[in-house]
């Protein structure tokens, strides 16, 4: 499938379930990567995070989201797209080990983000446009990337995870009181929907 390292075949494939707020989780700060933790089974891992990301479909999905409290993170930071619009799968995907931000731009750059753990919510938000990032891959590899514009958000969104940060710890006490309200909305209607399968 043109991912890093060795792909794997797509009976392997786990989907994960992906946490959404207010989930506690979602609010921790993520630990390194130990040095031990390289190898097959955390490129595996990230093989699983990488198909739930395109599944959900997202461009970037950070351990905390389904549950891993280490400094990890998939992001496809491709802008090609075939005949149909679609992102080219696997084109510019990237695992991301104990990522670290070594270079930020001044200049700001304005976009409006949205997360696969905080749903129907979009908000603008100024970051800077320019960064220079440096990783690990899942086998412990040192890398370094220069991204500008679009990649550089969603690498840097992914990374506020790691600090257990989300786009609603980013905007007013009343935006954020507003969509857990909205979220606690959903959750009831769940319930009852589910409560009636059961009477069924
Ligand atoms: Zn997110």
């Amino acid at each position: 499938m043109g991912y890093p390292g060795r792909p794997f075949s797509q009976v392997d494939i786990v989907i994960l379930p992906i946490l959404t707020v207010p989930n506690p989780l979602l609010t921790q700060r993520a630990r390194p990567v130990r040095p031990d933790e390289f190898g097959e089974a955390l490129h595996k891992r990230m093989t699983d995070m990488a198909e739930t990301m395109y599944a959900a479909p997202g461009v970037g999905l950070a351990g905390p989201q389904v549950g891993d409290l280490r400094r990890i993170l998939t992001c496809d930071l491709t802008e090609d797209r075939d005949e149909d619009g679609r992102r080219e799968k696997g084109k510019a995907l990237f695992f991301m080990c104990n990522p670290q931000i070594v270079a930020a731009s001044k200049e700001q750059f304005r976009w409006e983000e949205g997360c696969l753990s905080v749903p129907e919510f979009w908000e603008y938000f100024e970051r800077p446009r320019h960064v220079t990032v440096r990783f690990q891959d899942a086998h412990g590899e040192l890398q370094e990337i220069e991204i500008s514009d679009y990649p550089s958000i969603i690498v840097q969104h992914e990374m506020d995870h790691l600090e257990g940060i989300t786009l609603l710890d980013r905007v007013s006490r009343l935006k954020k009181g507003r969509y857990l309200k909205k979220v606690k909305k959903w959750q009831r209607e769940q319930e009852r929907v589910e409560a009636e399968e059961q009477a069924w």
